[in-house]
């Protein structure tokens, strides 16, 4: 069996049409697709971030000297260095004359375009605020024992689980990993534009229950319901845990437990504006996708965040890619209605073509 690797992207495309995967990542036609406001958004801020964060880790102060300090001691990041590497790193890729071209469609004045970066810096702020000291801290420790720090953008995880059956290697792409302080897990983050595809991910605390029967009729022939956004991210946490365990055991790291975060950093809903101190205010929550993926009865048997279910499911959505002939098959009508509407392959996809110039009756 000849061995490829997979993204979690591909698998993503397979789960919501068969045929797309086929267009995109079989026949290789790249879609012509314009990234929304909040992709742009979001490749903007994460490379920032990545880079203020590596920034933050190689700063080191100048000692003061009245103050009775150990040498030895690293010092706490500073989240005001943070906030400003990041802000730079922000301003040459805002600054940047490719990047200028590009953005002179998103807006309509100088006005909305100012408020744009007004927007994008206090995104910043609130990162910092909310995780970015806290993360700096935990990439400051696994340096430390690793001599480097592993902080991306694009940091890839690949996971052979699915190797020696499926000759698939699985790989996922996260941001940064670091080192929880409080739980002294080792997390990998994402940054995303917004955590809307995760659906009710965002709001369940855990596996079993509605987030269960959720993954569990999506794969139910005898049930109408379609979630393969859900779906998907729950096989991204399995595979990004299972790559970031791979990458664990390889840094001699192995007891510690792993867990997956994604942090938006382009969802409008928490923006506003303080006019009194005229001052553009956001928010930003961190969803950890780890507890809402793990099931008990597993992790209680491997002491490991993991997901029998979701595990096994992955091998028979790799099985039917082989299998099936990227059929849409009895989900036809599913995908017809939920996926065609916004798919860049419709000028050449036999099934949808078909469809539209059937004779009724
Ligand atoms: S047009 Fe519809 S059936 Fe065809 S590839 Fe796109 S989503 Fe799939």
């Amino acid at each position: 069996m000849p061995e490829r690797t997979l993204s979690v992207a591909a698998l993503r495309t397979a789960l919501h049409c068969p045929r797309q995967y086929e267009f995109e990542h079989v026949q290789g036609l790249a879609a012509e697709e314009e990234p929304s406001p909040a992709e742009r958004r979001c490749s903007l801020l994460a490379p920032a971030i990545c880079a203020g964060l590596r920034s933050e880790s190689d700063f080191e102060p100048e000692p003061e000297p009245e103050t009775n300090t150990d040498s030895d001691a690293d010092p706490d990041p500073n989240p005001d260095y943070l906030e400003s590497a990041i802000h730079d790193e922000l301003r040459t890729r805002w600054d940047d004359p490719d990047r200028d071209r590009d953005r002179t469609e998103w807006f309509h004045s100088h006005a909305q375009r100012d408020h744009e970066r007004r927007v994008l810096e206090a995104t910043v702020r609130s990162y910092v605020e909310a995780v970015g000291t806290a993360h700096a801290t935990g990439i400051r420790t696994l340096e430390d024992e690793l001599g480097s720090e592993p902080v991306g953008p694009g940091l890839s995880l690949p996971s052979s689980r699915w190797r020696s059956k499926r000759g698939v290697t699985l790989k996922a792409t996260v941001d940064y990993v670091t080192l929880d302080a409080s739980t002294d897990h080792l997390t990998a983050v994402r940054f995303v534009p917004t955590t809307a595809p995760l659906g009710l991910l965002r709001y369940r605390p855990r596996w079993e229950g509605d987030v269960q029967a959720c993954f569990e009729d999506h794969f139910d022939p005898d049930e109408e319901r379609f979630e393969p956004a859900v779906v998907a991210s729950l096989i991204e946490t399995a595979v990004v845990l299972d790559g970031l365990r791979e990458r664990r055991d390889g840094w001699g790291l192995a007891d510690r437990h792993c867990r997956y975060v994604q942090i938006p950093v382009a969802d409008r809903s928490s923006t506003s504006v303080n006019w009194i101190r005229n001052r553009v205010e956001t928010n930003i929550e961190p969803v950890d996708l780890t507890s809402v993926y793990a099931d008990d009865h597993t992790v209680a048997q491997t002491f490991e965040h993991r997901n029998a279910t979701v595990e096994r499911q992955i091998g028979s959505v790799l099985e039917a890619l082989e299998a099936d002939g990227f059929e849409p098959g009895d989900r036809w009508a599913t995908i017809r209605t939920h996926v065609c509407a916004d798919c860049p392959y419709t000028v050449c996809c036999q099934d949808f073509l078909a469809h539209e110039v059937r004779f009724d009756g």
